[in-house]
């Protein structure tokens, strides 16, 4: 179970989208996932590439938020973007991180993501509520390395 294919099944990665479709009703952040193997880079560092290459530098109110995953290197990082760090104090996702690995240690990999995905949007709704003409700005599909 080292692979990122066999880490969730299709149905698992449903209900992650739906996960991120709910919470993105609540907030104008934009959260995403990605799911890779393995990587040199320390798990943060690569997060912030990973960050940069699908363009979630580029929201308008800078508030994306990323979930990244190293399914051979047991790794779990969040990173949130500029507009969200002026806002926050530097723990702000700690619970949720320890939402994940909780979960993660159990082997529970959907349920992780979700628990955190739907705590993450609880987090950004206080800075960033939902307003009417919000957009879509960044896909709710699970990104894979
Ligand atoms: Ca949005
Ligand atoms: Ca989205």
């Amino acid at each position: 179970m080292s692979k990122v294919e066999d880490f969730l099944t299709a149905e698992e990665e449903a209900e992650i989208v739906k996960a991120i479709t709910i919470a993105e009703k609540n907030t104008s952040g934009e959260i995403r996932i990605h799911i890779e193997n393995h990587t040199e880079k320390p798990p943060l560092e690569r997060a912030q590439e990973v960050f940069h290459f699908l363009g979630m530098d580029a929201t308008s109110l800078r508030n994306g938020v990323l979930f990244y995953v190293g399914v051979a290197d047991h790794t779990f990082a969040i990173i949130g973007d500029e507009g969200i760090d002026k806002v926050l104090e530097n723990d702000f996702w700690d619970c949720t991180r320890d939402i994940v690995i909780t979960n993660f240690k159990e082997r529970k990999f959907k349920d992780g993501l979700v628990a955190g995905i739907l705590r993450a949007g609880e987090r950004l709704e206080q800075y960033f509520p939902f307003s009417g003409d919000d957009k879509d700005e960044l896909s709710n599909e699970i990104s894979k390395g």
